[in-house]
């Protein structure tokens, strides 16, 4: 019998990374497996594809440890309706599980070379519910706006206003904040005119760089180094 090697191996990164860290949602635990994460890296690193961490991406950027997908993408609590927004496109790995587990999925990525591998990508995986910009995702996506949830799978020095400001009345957006080297993911929660911010566990991301976020030198927008919030 013919089995896929790439399939074993997404099961048993299920089983022994995210499962047995506690991620319940049967929903999530299921795209995990389906979503071909070995399509996602550099072709060198396939074998290398469902170890339990970060992974360099071309253009000095990564592709987040597989457990951090799962558990961004449990914080978000995706339901089929959901409009959701993604800064940080990167590899479209986080894009396609987003993509199969809501209704419509924008994503906007900074570095133009990585956006269109990865829309090329997520085409040939069937997936047609994306929407993709170039650009400076700090400053969300005016246009589409309102969104259920906002994912920001780079790290920022404090949660951009204008993404709380993009979220429905009910919405939710997930932040790594903090400082270059580490930061808090964080869930800001937002119920009509008020937002309520909770931290949960540490993680570090790569540095999200843009008008309300870090300067690409590593000091924000308003001129001072703000990695002393740690
Ligand atoms: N979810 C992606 C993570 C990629 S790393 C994956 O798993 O593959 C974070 C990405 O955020 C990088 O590709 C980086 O270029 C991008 N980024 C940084 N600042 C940004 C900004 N202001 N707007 C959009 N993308 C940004």
């Amino acid at each position: 019998m013919c089995t896929n090697p790439y399939l074993d191996a997404r099961q048993r990164m299920v089983r022994e990374q995210i499962r047995a860290r506690g991620i319940t949602s049967e929903r999530v635990l299921a795209v995990m497996e389906q979503v071909p994460r070995e399509r996602f890296v550099p072709e060198r690193d396939r074998p290398d594809a469902f170890c339990d961490r970060a992974l360099s991406i071309a253009c000095g950027q990564t592709i987040s440890q597989p457990f951090m997908v799962a558990a961004m993408t449990d914080c978000l609590g995706l339901e089929g309706h959901h409009r959701v927004l993604e800064i940080g496109t990167g590899s479209g790995y986080q894009t396609a599980i987003l993509a199969r587990l809501a209704c419509e999925v924008y994503t906007i990525e900074r570095i133009g070379e990585l956006q269109n591998s990865a829309r090329a990508l997520l085409a040939s995986l069937g997936i047609t519910n994306v929407s993709y910009r170039t650009g400076d995702g700090s400053l969300g996506w005016p246009e589409q706006a309102p969104f259920d949830r906002i994912i920001v799978t780079a790290g920022a020095p404090e949660v951009p206003p204008s993404l709380t400001a993009q979220l429905t009345d009910s919405g939710r957006l997930v932040i790594p904040v903090g400082g270059r080297d580490e930061q808090i993911l964080t869930i800001v929660e937002r119920t009509g005119p008020h937002t309520r911010e909770v931290p949960r566990f540490a993680c570090r991301f790569v540095k999200l760089i843009g008008r309300e976020a870090w300067r690409e030198g590593g000091e924000t927008e308003s001129g001072g180094q703000a990695d002393q919030r740690l």
